[in-house]
């Protein structure tokens, strides 16, 4: 045992418990599903690390997570027999180092008037959501295969710091006691605990175990030596691997209860697909699509959400492997019957199994985006205005798929009279004019600038649709989709358009005048501009400025300059 030595949070970390302590938060049990997520990850990890180091199980295979309640001193008890934490990383994980999440979720809370705790573990700092019902939370923890006396022990108290001691632990894991608030004492009873675990944590793959509520002695016995019976632990869980069972076993709301889980999220997922592959390669994939975005959607070092298991042992977390940098918002799990138990980061970077999982997966995931797209528009907007920006890297990303991407684009038009993107290629294409054979397209800076683009005028006129783009991504994307179903994609600001009619001016002292004008204009702007021409594509403007084929687009010019190039 040592000195308790005190430590100090992080102020990102202090913001965050003081938010959490303040908040009248309706929905305080959350802290339960987060604790038992945490022993979950842990036995997880020591299940992972033990394929090749057996000799981290320290006799004990049978991994579990155990919750008790003390009704006189009001405490509730989580514990598992996990990995377990040494002293680095105690001090890492939920000590002074603010996790990248906690920033985030911090400017969330501080917007959101209804300070909505469920978001918590989206953003990676789930456990401290233990003091909202607690008002000192005491961890104790050893790392599996350390010696006995390198347990650490962590008290606060949720303000500004916490206490570490080295302390002797005989059994490794984890093990963490909450000292309920007043208002929460609630807690520490049986049937409140059962409750909470089994409508949060039935699909945790490990059993959360209760001890078996003793019978009381009947009253009329005076037998002095009444036997009080040995504890018993039960499992009060499902503790199945959902994703194992056969679909038509599942209801929705488990379905939708795993999302949670494994996304994080506490929203419900838009939809999902659940598959079981056999053939050459065996495997089983339950992949979600969220409905709304996680906060570190554009973070470069974004996770991805695909779980990845080998015959039901967890292997890693955001498998990029598995999912490529477009569909980084799918959530899910895939459990592969063939890959080696023993895989390892190096292997799965080149691995012929893996590469035939991701193609299937990638498959499985625009299949789901079609269907949704035909069946139900509604919810496809939805997923559109949420992700469709990540979906247009794709086109660029994913050669062999691209076609079928950008069959699942969705863009503003002059047809449609208002900046929603529900437009497809498709639908330009099946309301083409006689004798047109291309889809015309405008970027811009925004919708309203698009819109007032003289280079529409010649479209109007004839009453060609043209689709509308102004998002960061889309001058990009635009370079790398020149072609759908055959048909071109043609940026209506290019000079060499098959519209343009006729430029013969109709009187020979017209032809003069427009010369003469041609003329001095050539002169007037000789260093600015390649040529001068005279076309009907404008109806109400005098003049506008084109790029030809080979140039770069005004737009990009335009994004270019900004960018100081
Ligand atoms: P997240 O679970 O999203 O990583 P948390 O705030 O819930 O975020 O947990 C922070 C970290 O603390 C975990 O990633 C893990 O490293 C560590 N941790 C929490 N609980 C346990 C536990 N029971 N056993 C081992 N490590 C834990
Ligand atoms: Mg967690």
């Amino acid at each position: 045992m040592s000195q308790p030595e005190t430590h100090g949070f992080q102020t990102e970390v202090k913001e965050l418990l003081q938010l959490m302590i303040h908040s009248l938060y309706s929905n305080p049990e959350i802290f339960l599903r987060e604790l038992v997520s945490n022993a979950s990850d842990a036995c997880d990890k020591l299940r992972f690390e033990a394929i090749s180091d057996e000799a981290l199980y320290e006799g004990d295979e049978s991994l579990r997570i155990r919750v008790e309640f003390d009704e006189n001193a009001k405490t509730v008890t989580i514990s598992d027999n996990g990995i377990g934490m040494n002293r680095d990383e105690v001090i890492q994980n939920i000590g002074t180092i603010a996790r990248s999440g906690t920033k985030a979720f911090v400017q969330k809370l501080g917007q959101d008037q209804s300070k909505d705790l469920q978001q918590i573990g989206q953003f990676g700092v789930g456990f401290y959501s233990a003091f909202i019902v607690a008002k000192e939370v005491v961890l104790t923890t050893r790392r599996a295969g350390t010696g006995k006396e390198h347990g650490i022990r962590w008290t606060s108290q949720g303000e500004g710091e916490y206490t570490l001691e080295t302390v002797d632990v005989s059994e490794r894991g984890t093990k963490i006691v909450l000292h309920l608030r007043d208002d929460h004492q609630d807690f520490a009873n049986d049937w409140r605990l059962r409750s909470v675990i089994r409508k949060y944590s039935d699909h945790i793959t490990f059993p959360v175990e209760m001890l078996k509520p003793q019978t009381p002695p009947a009253p009329d016995s005076d037998n002095e030596e009444t036997v009080i019976d040995a504890p018993v632990w039960e499992r009060v869980n499902d503790a199945q691997a959902l994703w194992a069972r056969p679909k038509s076993e599942i209801s929705d709301e488990e379905y939708t209860e795993f999302y949670k889980h494994v996304g994080h999220d506490w929203e419900a997922p838009l939809a999902w697909s659940h598959n079981k592959v056999e053939g050459k390669t065996e495997y089983t994939s339950l992949l979600y699509l969220p409905a709304r975005a996680p906060f570190d959607l554009w973070d470069r070092e974004s996770k991805q959400g695909v779980k990845l298991y080998v015959k039901r042992v967890f292997i890693m977390d955001d498998a990029e492997k598995l999912m490529p940098r477009y569909l980084r918002f799918v959530r899910g799990v895939i459990d592969s019957a063939d890959l080696p138990l023993n895989v390892s980061r190096e292997i799965l970077q080149s691995n012929r199994i893996l590469d035939t999982i991701r193609q299937g997966s990638v498959k499985r995931v625009l299949g789901m985006l079609e269907q949704m797209a035909t069946n139900d528009a509604e919810k496809y907007a939805k997923f559109w205005s949420t992700f469709g920006q990540v979906l247009k890297e794709g086109v660029g990303e994913d050669f062999g798929n691209r076609e079928q991407i950008a069959g699942l684009l969705r863009f503003a038009s002059t047809q449609g009279g208002n900046d929603t993107q529900n437009v497809s290629l498709g639908d330009a294409i099946g309301r083409m004019q006689e004798g047109q054979d291309e889809i015309y397209y405008i970027i811009a800076d925004s919708y309203a600038a698009a819109m007032a683009s003289p280079h529409l005028e010649i479209f109007r006129k004839k009453g060609i649709e043209v689709l509308l783009l102004w998002d960061r991504i889309d001058e990009w994307l635009m370079s790398q989709l020149t072609e759908f179903s055959g048909k071109k994609l043609k940026s209506g600001t290019r000079a060499e358009l098959s519209l343009d009619e006729s430029t013969e001016a109709e009187t020979p002292e017209a032809k003069e005048t427009q010369d003469a004008l041609v003329d001095r204009l050539k002169k007037a702007l000789s260093d600015q501009v390649d040529d001068v021409r005279v076309s009907k594509r404008l109806v109400d403007s005098p003049a506008c400025l084109v790029t030809t084929e080979e140039e770069m687009s005004l737009h990009l010019q335009r994004l270019l300059k900004e960018a100081g190039q």
